[in-house]
């Protein structure tokens, strides 16, 4: 497990950000919140995939008063985004919202900001300012010309110091941009800068493929720093995509503990076995699980044993069958045609055997 920044822990629902923690996965429903069955059918999909607190719009009195039925109907974390209207917040934490994200010094008059900041705090619900470089204050471009790294931290503690001017201290930051090294400068300023936990994300970082290469890029050079407490990718895609994304970065950096992690080999010349359509097939049948296994699917005997000894559960391909492993040791020879059946079972066992122990 790489090192983590040392952050104050935040608490959010019944889980944890920041501390000691692990690395949280969020993501946003595309839903009109105002839409109870949908919303609460996308968050569903979203738990089952691994998505760990999910956000959704409140950007009007409809999606606000759906706060309540959504939150009767979920069991993870639900949080506002809310833009500059106050009283949008106020009727979300009344209907039971866990975590509002808000910026402080965008509600307008000081009395709307401590009516928030108020409501929070009886009911123990921590706020996270959004620092975002399209949207920097006029006073930071006016200093600054542009979105800089150094401006959108100055952001974050011009935000910070109003909620800690009145005594509010559950907060959590994102400094997000779309440029990629400009996100990486800001985050690692602004761990250097304060204590809060960090949400990291890359914005409008694209469709299912180039935005899962560019938030990866992004994250990932964070991830190692010790940086983040939780995460977002966002993607143009279906949000259960960005989950899937978040948990396999995470997995990089050895900062999830309950998921299964595949070792495929890329093939080459040697190959004798369809092995695309098992690896493929593995990566989805394991996609679910939630214990820390390794499997490997190797295309053959030349590093396919070595690899395998590896994991906890591996094949490794020759003509026509393939040697089934378990922690290293080959269990027996398989037929082809039988290889990703008997896998899978093989899977399951040392699942049952994790959940017991
Ligand atoms: Fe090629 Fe075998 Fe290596 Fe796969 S494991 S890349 S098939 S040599």
């Amino acid at each position: 497990m790489f090192l983590r920044t040392d952050t104050v822990p935040v608490r959010v629902g019944d889980l944890t950000i920041g501390g000691n923690n692990e690395v949280l996965i969020q993501s946003m429903c595309t839903t009109k919140t105002a839409d109870v069955k949908a919303t609460v059918a996308e968050i569903l999909r979203l738990e089952e995939a691994g998505c760990q607190l999910v956000r959704v719009t409140v950007n009007n009195n409809e999606a606000a008063d759906a706060i309540k039925e959504i939150k009767r109907q979920i069991s993870i974390p639900l949080v506002a985004d809310i833009h500059f209207d106050h009283r949008l917040a106020l009727t979300a934490i009344k209907n039971g919202i866990d975590k509002v994200r808000i910026n402080p010094g965008n509600i307008g008059k000081r009395d709307k900001v401590e009516a928030v900041v108020r409501a929070c705090k009886e009911r123990g619900i921590p706020i996270r300012i959004g620092v975002n470089a399209g949207s920097l204050e006029k006073h930071l471009l006016d200093k600054y010309g542009y979105p800089t790294p150094e401006a959108m931290v100055e952001s974050a503690l011009f935000h910070i110091g109003i909620l800690e001017e009145l005594d509010f201290r559950d907060i959590i930051v994102s400094l997000k941009a779309s440029d990629v090294p400009m996100a990486i400068q800001a985050y690692t300023k602004a761990a250097a800068s304060f204590k809060y936990p960090l949400h990291l994300g890359i914005t409008e970082s694209g469709t299912l493929y180039s935005g899962t290469i560019k938030s990866s890029a992004g994250l990932g050079a964070l991830l190692a720093q010790g940086i983040g407490s939780t995460v977002r990718i966002s993607l143009s895609a279906d949000p259960v995509e960005e989950v899937k994304a978040a948990r396999e970065l995470l997995k990089v950096f050895g900062l999830i503990s309950n998921a299964a992690t595949l070792i495929s080999c890329p093939t080459c010349g040697r190959l004798d076995i369809d092995l695309f359509t098992i690896a493929n097939e593995v990566e989805d049948y394991i996609a679910k699980i939630k214990v820390p296994i390794k499997v490997s699917v190797l295309g053959c005997a030349v590093n396919g044993p070595g690899e395998a000894r590896e994991a906890d559960i591996g094949i490794a391909g020759a003509r026509g069958e393939g040697m089934l492993f378990r922690y290293g040791e080959m269990i027996r020879k398989v037929p082809e045609a039988e290889l990703l059946s008997e896998l899978k079972k093989e899977i399951d066992i040392i699942v049952k055997h994790y959940e017991l122990t």
